[in-house]
């Protein structure tokens, strides 16, 4: 036989775009329109019915960037159709609306709510997803609404070029859709199986070789297809050709296919290129079409992530809650994840990663009665080598990621694996080889999932999340289609529709023994969302400790005075801090007004939290003053867990007064010294030395010269707010000129520098203080920053032998190496840590901390003298112009802190000590801490009551060093009984801790970073 088989794909192809396709509908006709503009924000359905619409015809130019119009739509199912159904033709008469989208993708637009008269939500409608039921036969009335979103589509063509769109001030009142088609239809059930059918088979053989049997197979068929139907009739000849590819759908799969478990998912970031606000209506939009895919699919589940997106829904659509919630209890709408948001987890606290489980959890468990098993972040920018302890500790104990397929240079080497935490805890993990959590089910999908499914041999099974998300509507009555078809399907992997549990525990049974990872799973790409929208991060970081000592404080009064504690506003504070963890706030890749919004929510949250630790610590002055009568003047509130300045732990108490120091002027620059440390600051504001007075040495190398400021070109490739580039390293410039380096502040207990630099259009104040009783030296930066797409790091050259570097994850550290032996090691040139980063040889090291920043690099070089210097950097700012162009324009402070410590501990405790500064109140009385540890290693993270209000106190403690510990932890109040729990709070039957208690003492044996959670009642 001659090939001609090119041609004839070619003609199938021909035959399908004009033939088939436009067949699907048989009939059409226009309905009545007028509209309605909201004035600027969105209004509700029982506002929006009651106002004057206007004429309106198809064709017509309608909405302004975020606005939203009502369309009001009216008029009849054409009675003639009833002859059709008569003459026994199989069709579904349904609304087709064309809002005026964007073709080429699902989501990033326009997008319509529609209601029917009563303000019942019908479905949505969007890009690949326009139809919508109607309930009513030929002759019926039809009357509905659509709430139409003109969001614009701020990604455009992922060009990545600046855009005024991002913020409302900015984006234009022109109207940007055109009214594209608005009709009642009537869809023809057999063309549109017969169209699913040519689609299903057409995927699977361009994915096949061209040299098998069955590529050739349906190669014919779809031609016989071809040959037999009438174009002039496609309506009365799909049933010959559906006749005629029955058989070749009808074979049976492989017996050694791959299996693929379909889970329906509609990935709604909770806010990105749209504010939350717009999520909140996406998520109704989305979910109001899984209901309506449920109705026609009893075999459809759904799952849906985010205990946040379901609360929303409570809040502002509590009809359709209400049928979700049955959905929910069938097990078809599934929550998964189990988190507050898909957050970012390289930068969220400890404490707030817990958090993010623990709402979420909380949220299933209460509303549904369900507690997701599974931890489920596709699209998060890399996961913390904490994570897999937290989702055990959790209750969970599966995890689910997509995103590393994005690595722009090594390949995961497992789609399913054991992931090992710093712990040593090992969490059940799949890494989906489809690579995407938008799927459709088509055949090069699927031949992926297959293709690149690493543990073929030992495993046959992935999960294959579907779906359009953001906005596209979810999944859709074509991707069932193709599920159905593919099923068991010669030369396809087989499909499954199942639940994230269903897959999970098969894949475990199927591969009881799969390959470890061990250690953060870091993605090789994004590596500037440690650092872009600093203000957001800054935000963050001050939250997370201002709700550490607002829960410590409050739970002190609660315990001591009795003052209630405050559950509400908490619990809402905590679920502001949590939703802006999500994975595009926190790491800074939103669009201007999400940042806007993000700053003043932490600005609030900043208020209300000061209110809460006000409160707390009027309560307990005031108790313990009138009762004690021992007002003692200034006294120090300390919510480290760690001694600060003479006031213990958790406690407060008088401060000490601290030591003298000196300063000498030198060679234009000063000397500073303390009992401890002796700092040179050269005529250019630059430290030169920093001598650990016990021991002589100095942590800087000679001729070398730290606190350096330096600007690079910050141009990435692409992603402009996500990436940093391996390439700023070719361009740099190291700020040293000073414009005003004198002493500002000098005092018996303490001496500040200042240093005034000008660069570009930005100026840069810093302060350098060494104060007297103080291991370490206070740098804080203030910068006006006026930059685009330059990057400014702040430089330690360390006089460290170090060939790793610690930095501070969640209740722990990680090492990562400071050379770039291997592939990996080099694409890790910019990494995340929290409060500090440690280099140390044994016995000797130096800590750098920080109070906002995140982002870090640490490398290495060999001096002249043989000698090693370790170069830690701190990234302060960025100013990338996508999607945000206006990010990080303007003033910031930063504070950073240098500390020479023989142990990592001392690094720990500087991280608490510049993130928790002393809180001095005037006529206070010393408060005895709740708790404390007797093993500076068993280091307290929180303090708390008790989510389930019974007024339990709960203390999470963690080793701290990466050792074995044993210590002693006391209680400050009268204590019933001391339970181990797991994050939610239940008690542990098989305590982890090898906790024993013993009066009022409880003590703890811990392995390295271990996390313990304690439930106290108290007498
Ligand atoms: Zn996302």
């Amino acid at each position: 036989m001659h090939d001609n088989s090119t041609l004839v794909r070619a003609r199938i192809a021909r035959f399908v775009t004009e033939r088939v396709t436009p067949a699907v509908y048989r009939a059409s006709a226009p309905l009545m329109l007028s509209a309605w503009e909201a004035k600027d924000e969105p209004v509700p359905f029982s506002e929006a019915v009651g106002q004057q619409f206007e004429p309106f015809a198809v064709g017509e130019a309608w909405g302004a960037p975020w606005g939203t119009t009502w369309f009001h739509l009216t008029g009849a199912v054409p009675a003639s159709w009833a002859e059709l159904a008569d003459a026994g033709f199989d069709g579904r008469v349904e609304l087709v609306i064309d809002l005026g989208f964007l073709s080429g993708q699902p989501g990033f637009q326009a997008e319509g709510l529609v209601f029917d008269p009563d303000g019942r939500i019908v479905k949505a409608v969007e890009p690949f997803n326009n139809h919508v039921p109607v309930e009513v036969g030929p002759g019926g009335a039809i009357d509905v609404y659509v709430e139409a979103a003109s969001n614009p589509d701020v990604g455009s063509d992922w060009s990545f070029r600046p855009t005024s769109v991002g913020d409302k001030a900015t984006a234009g009142a022109d109207a940007v859709y055109r009214l594209g088609r608005v009709d009642v239809a009537l869809l023809d059930t057999v063309v549109w199986e017969l169209e699913r059918d040519i689609w299903t088979l057409t995927g699977l053989m361009d994915e096949l070789s061209a040299d098998l049997p069955r590529t050739a197979e349906i190669l014919r068929a779809l031609e016989a297809v071809v040959d037999r139907m009438d174009p002039q009739d496609i309506s009365g000849t799909a049933g010959a050709g559906r006749k005629i590819l029955a058989p070749v759908l009808a074979t049976p799969a492989y017996a050694s296919a791959h299996r693929i478990v379909a889970v329906g998912h509609a990935h709604i970031d909770s806010a990105w290129l749209w504010p939350v606000r717009e999520t909140i209506r996406k998520c109704a939009r989305t979910f109001s079409n899984v209901l309506d895919l449920m109705d026609g699919d009893p075999d459809f589940v759904f799952a849906c992530s985010s205990a946040q997106q379901y609360a929303w829904m409570k809040e502002y659509y509590p009809d359709l809650f209400d049928r979700i919630r049955v959905r929910v209890l069938e097990g078809r709408f599934v929550p998964v994840g189990g988190m507050w948001v898909e957050s970012d987890t390289n930068m969220p606290g400890g404490e707030a990663l817990v958090r993010q489980l623990v709402a979420g959890k909380g949220f299933f468990m209460r509303e549904f009665g369900i507690e997701p098993l599974e931890v489920w972040l596709p699209d998060s920018f890399g996961y913390t080598a904490a994570f897999p302890q937290l989702v055990a500790a959790a209750g969970s104990r599966y995890f689910l990621t997509q995103k590393l397929s994005w690595n722009e240079t090594n390949l995961m080497p497992h789609s399913t694996f054991s992931w090992e935490g710093i712990d040593g805890t090992r969490i059940f993990t799949h890494f989906p080889p489809v690579d995407t959590y938008n799927s459709v089910l088509s055949g090069q999908e699927l031949a992926r999932a297959q293709r690149q499914y690493h543990e073929k041999g030992a495993s046959d099974v992935s999960l294959v999340p579907f779906g359009y998300g953001d906005g596209g509507g979810g999944p859709t009555r074509e991707m069932l289609a193709a599920a159905v078809r593919t099923k068991s399907l010669e030369g396809s992997p087989t499909v499954t529709l199942g639940t994230p549990l269903s897959f999970f525990q098969d894949a475990e049974r199927n591969y009881p023994h799969p390959p470890v990872w061990s250690g953060e799973l870091y993605l090789e790409f994004h590596r500037g969302t440690y650092t872009s929208q600093a203000r957001t991060k800054a935000g963050n970081r001050r939250s997370e400790h201002l709700l550490r000592e607002a829960e410590l404080w409050a739970s002190t009064a609660t315990v001591r005075t009795g003052t209630p504690y405050p559950y509400e506003r908490l619990a809402e504070v905590w679920n502001t801090v949590l939703l802006q963890q999500f994975h595009d706030i926190l790491p800074g890749s939103a669009i201007a007004w999400v940042h806007q919004v993000a700053e003043a929510n932490y600005t609030r949250v900043a208020q209300e939290l000061q209110e809460i630790i006000a409160t707390a610590i009027a309560a307990l002055t005031e108790a313990r003053g009138s009762s004690a009568g021992e007002m003692t003047g200034s006294i120090g509130f300390n919510a480290s867990p760690f001694p600060v300045s003479g006031v213990p732990a958790l406690s407060a108490g008088q401060v000490t007064t601290p030591g003298a120091v000196t300063v000498e002027h030198s060679a234009g620059g000063f000397i500073l010294e303390n009992d401890g440390l002796r700092v040179t600051i050269d005529r250019q504001g630059l430290v030169t030395s920093l001598v650990d007075l016990a021991t002589g040495r100095d942590a800087i190398p000679d001729g070398q010269a730290a606190n350096l400021l330096q600007l690079f070109r910050d141009t990435p490739n692409q992603w402009d707010a996500w990436d940093v580039d391996e390439h700023y390293r070719h361009t740099g410039t190291d700020l040293r000129e000073a414009e005003f380096v004198e002493l500002v502040d000098k005092h018996e207990h303490w001496v500040s520098i200042r240093v005034d630099r000008r660069f570009g259009a930005s100026t840069v104040s810093q302060v350098l203080t060494l104060e007297g009783d103080s291991s370490a030296l206070d740098i804080v930066t203030t910068v006006d920053w006026h930059e685009q797409q330059k990057l400014l790091k702040l430089a330690f050259p360390l006089d460290v032998h170090a060939d790793r570097a610690a930095s501070e994850i969640q209740f722990g550290h990680v090492y990562r190496p400071t050379h770039a032996n291997t592939s990996w090691d080099a694409a890790r040139f910019e990494t995340c840590a929290h409060r500090w980063v440690y280099v140390g040889e044994p016995g000797f090291g130096v800590a750098v901390a920080n109070d906002s920043t995140y982002g870090h690099d640490i490398t290495r070089t060999t001096r002249p003298d043989g000698g090693t210097t370790t170069l830690v950097r701190q990234s302060l700012l960025r100013a990338p112009l996508f999607p945000d162009p206006g990010a990080d324009q303007g003033k910031h402070v930063l504070r950073t802190a240098i500390r020479m410590g023989d142990d990592i501990l001392d690094a720990v405790r500087e991280g608490y000590r510049v993130n928790l500064p002393l809180r001095v109140i005037k006529d206070a009385t010393p408060v005895a801490p709740l708790v404390s540890s007797d093993n500076p290693a068993i280091v307290v993270e929180a303090v708390k009551l008790a989510e389930d209000r019974s007024g339990d106190l709960v203390v999470r403690l963690y080793e701290a060093r990466g050792a074995r510990a044993t210590g002693a932890v006391n209680f400050g109040c009268d204590v019933a009984r001391v339970i181990e729990t797991d994050l939610l709070e239940r008690a542990l039957y098989d305590p982890r801790a090898l906790v024993t208690v013993t009066g009022l003492q409880t003590n703890l044996r811990l392995r390295p970073f271990q996390i313990v959670t304690l439930r106290v009642t108290r007498c």
